[in-house]
């Protein structure tokens, strides 16, 4: 996963160095198009970072990926007006 540090808060940093997908090639949480997220998801379910995460994606509007635990339709799902 990559970060966009120009928008990031100064307390990314901190949630970022709990992130075990750091231990990870970024194709693991940027599959191809129909590829599965199952074993993505599982280590975000592992990740002490995955709160801070999920919050960094959605105030940044992180538009691909698996984020938090959450596919990109599940974070879009959660934005105010979607359902
Ligand atoms: S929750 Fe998932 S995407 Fe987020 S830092 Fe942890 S492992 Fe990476």
């Amino acid at each position: 996963m990559s970060i966009n540090t120009s928008t990031a808060a100064t307390d990314t940093a901190a949630w970022y160095e709990l992130a075990l997908c750091a231990q990870t090639g970024p194709g693991f949480f940027f599959p191809e198009p129909g590829s599965s997220l199952r074993d993505a998801k599982r280590l975000c379910g592992a990740c002490e970072g995955r709160a801070a995460c999920l919050e960094y994606a959605l105030a940044n509007d992180e538009r691909f990926g698996v984020w938090g635990g959450l596919s990109e339709s599940e974070r879009l799902a959660l934005r105010p007006g979607r359902r």
